[in-house]
């Protein structure tokens, strides 16, 4: 079983301009490999063998909480297709401005979705604020899993300090047992050598997105290959890769007695799925 714990999709109304909006933010860096549909998506997902994906939604705005949970809690009971509620674990997303961000994170986990989903560049704000430790701690009490964006990012390649290996480690240390998946495999991606290995002692998941131009980044390969199998789990960012290409280099750079621990046995077990 083949689950992807970071992907993409967007309601068919801004699909194509949330779409056309991000390629112009990387300025030809990415190119997508699908149209920014949950079908698109779907399609993807079957043709590569992916069995399930997680929704992974970012509230750029505080005000985007309610149509989020709303589309997230759509997934799960099946008004968006049978498909979709088979195929998709749907995320939530907060946005650390909201003046109610405990009660919607309550609300997030009463209502059984089963994590958030935090980008800091899109979400203008750094995990070791004040405000962000409490917001982890209420999440870490809720048992919700986070899927958080790490190190850099294409489009916001001029800003730093805050979501790097060193602030996730911060977050950590304050909330112990917070289920973190640190995308991007940590953030190593142009972090000096080794610096997301400080991570390897607190707990925190890493996800195996890597995108088209960093492939063969020398860092990520060595995160890829020596990370220890449970705390790895397969991410593509979808629709930022193709499929088979994702999936052919997390099993060219891992051994084969791993596979079904990092492609599936690790994030059903961290989901409950
Ligand atoms: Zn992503």
């Amino acid at each position: 079983m083949i689950v992807d714990v970071h992907s993409h999709d967007f309601p068919d109304s801004i699909a194509r301009r949330a779409m056309s909006g991000m390629c112009r933010m990387t300025e030809g860096v990415l190119w997508p490999a699908g149209d920014g549909t949950l079908a698109n998506h779907l399609d993807h997902m079957e043709l590569a063998g992916v069995d399930v994906a997680v929704n992974c939604p970012i509230a750029t705005k505080p005000g985007q909480f309610d149509v989020i949970l709303r589309r997230a809690l759509a997934f799960r009971d099946g008004e968006l297709g049978e498909r979709a509620r088979r195929m998709i674990v749907p995320f939530a997303s907060v946005h650390p401005d909201d003046p109610d961000v405990t009660a919607h994170l309550e609300r997030i986990a009463e209502k059984g979705i089963k994590g958030v989903k935090f980008h800091p560049y899109y979400q203008n704000f750094s995990l070791v604020e004040p405000r962000s430790i409490r917001m982890f701690e209420v999440i870490a009490a809720l048992g919700l899993v986070v899927q958080c964006h790490a190190g850099g990012d294409v489009s916001w390649s001029d800003l730093d300090g805050m979501c790097g290996p060193r602030e996730i480690e911060g977050v950590m240390r304050r909330c112990p047992g917070l289920k973190f998946i640190a995308a991007h495999l940590g953030g190593c991606f142009r972090r000096p050598r080794g610096e997301t290995d400080r991570l390897l002692d607190c707990g925190v998941y890493v996800d195996t997105s890597a995108l088209h131009a960093r492939w063969f980044c020398d860092e990520e390969m060595r995160v890829l290959r020596s990370w220890p199998t449970e705390r790895i789990l397969f991410g593509t960012d979808f629709p930022w890769v193709h499929y088979p290409e994702a999936i052919d280099w997390v099993r060219t750079f891992r051994d084969p007695r791993d596979h079904d621990a990092v492609f599936g046995g690790n994030a059903r077990r961290l989901l409950g799925i």
